[in-house]
């Protein structure tokens, strides 16, 4: 192994503490600066599901996404000694007949045996909600308690690294040498979600702002410990409580709480059932999505050893296990990133 470096990393999201992780078992030095302004990863359902439902389609590189995915989570729990990592069964409760007939194409492709279970007649006539054109059953998904995952992983680096509970002031950062405050950095990476806007290194890059609202209700009849699907997701949480989601509003950076998502998804929950609820909490983030749904990751153009991580978009908990190993590889051993990710995509004007 090379010798050790040191790299400043802004933003303690999903992106800089995945990227963080696989720093340091490298053998790194870091510090991790983060303003507590977090409006995503905390806030997440934290699903990960191998299936994009519109077009029964498998989701962008799913097949190498969710192995890493998974062993990554699990040496976290295992280091850590806490579990957050729970596998689900996700319900797809079709909308249409087409829905159901791309299932049954899919079903007998060797492609998707990994995580589409063969519709079955408990499929089709399942009685746990209004069930029009039958349900079938993704395999292979799982979700993560977000709040608890990103504390105990900063909580981790709090103990183990520097971790600085402040903005970050681009005024006090020479990125030429790169130099941050009178200390000196191998490295400087920037992971700061929706802020990316703020950040005149990179302002250039489409880093889109898109809100998303969910609700928790209280169900006891709904009796099921499996994530249904139609409209919305419902997410079963335990004791009889329920995660609803997402609403999506485009170029909103507020998390403001809205009587209009709760009506949203509430009437969304009755498409699926009409057992009576009460509503019990609301919770507001801010997505960093890009307009062809693939992150930005890459150096920047005219600063060597400057990075920017971001662009994660409503897919962050399945992809940023294995692009973080990627950006480590790439600043560590020079090795090459996916075109489909790089920031050279999008020109400087
Ligand atoms: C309602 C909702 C539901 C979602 N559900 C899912 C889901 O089920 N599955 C899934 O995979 N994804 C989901 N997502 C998306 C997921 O949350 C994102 O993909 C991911 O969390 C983005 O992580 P990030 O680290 O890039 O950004 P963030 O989590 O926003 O982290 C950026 C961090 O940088 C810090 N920061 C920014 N600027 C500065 C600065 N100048 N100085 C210091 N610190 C700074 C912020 O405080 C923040 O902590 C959901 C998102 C929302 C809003």
């Amino acid at each position: 192994m090379s010798s050790s470096k040191h790299y400043l990393i802004v933003g303690a999201g999903l992106a800089g503490i995945s990227l963080a992780w696989h720093l340091r078992k490298r053998g790194h030095r870091l510090t991790l600066i983060d303003n507590g302004k977090n409006k995503s990863s905390v806030i997440a359902a934290g699903m990960i599901n191998p299936i994009v439902f519109r077009r029964m389609t498998k989701s962008w590189r799913a097949d190498e996404f969710i192995p890493y995915a998974y062993a990554f989570y699990k040496e976290l729990e295992a280091e850590l000694g806490v579990n957050f990592f729970h596998p689900i069964t996700i319900r797809r409760i079709f909308s249409s007949e087409q829905e159901r007939g791309f299932w049954e194409e899919r079903q007998n492709d060797s492609e998707f045996e990994q995580y589409i279970t063969p519709i079955t007649a408990d499929d089709t006539h399942y009685l746990g909600g209004h069930n029009p054109y039958g349900t079938g059953r993704v395999k292979n998904a799982s979700y993560i308690e977000t709040q608890n995952f990103i504390h105990n992983v900063r909580n981790f680096f709090t103990q183990n690294c520097t971790v600085l509970s402040e903005s970050f002031e681009h005024s006090a950062f020479d990125p030429k040498r790169p130099n941050y405050r009178g200390v000196s950095y191998d490295g400087v990476v920037f992971c700061e979600g929706f802020c990316a806007p703020e950040n005149p290194l990179f302002n250039h890059l489409p880093v889109q702002q898109t809100k998303g609202e969910t609700i928790t209700i209280y169900c006891p009849d709904l009796k099921t410990n499996e994530s249904l699907n139609r409209k919305c997701f419902i997410l079963p949480l335990g004791k009889d409580l329920y995660r609803i989601g997402a609403t999506y509003v485009w170029n909103t950076p507020t998390d403001e709480l809205t009587s209009a998502a709760k009506e949203e998804l509430s009437e969304k929950f009755r498409v699926i059932s009409d057992l009576p609820f009460e509503m019990v909490d609301q919770k507001a983030g801010i997505r960093p999505t890009t307009p062809d749904r693939r992150p930005l990751i890459g150096e920047h153009a005219d600063y060597s050893n400057i990075y920017i991580f971001n662009g994660l978009g409503t897919k962050g908990y399945m992809s940023a296990p294995l692009l973080s190993k990627e950006l480590c590889d790439h600043i560590l051993n020079g090795s090459s990133l996916s075109e489909e990710v790089l920031i050279t995509r999008f020109k400087k004007r």
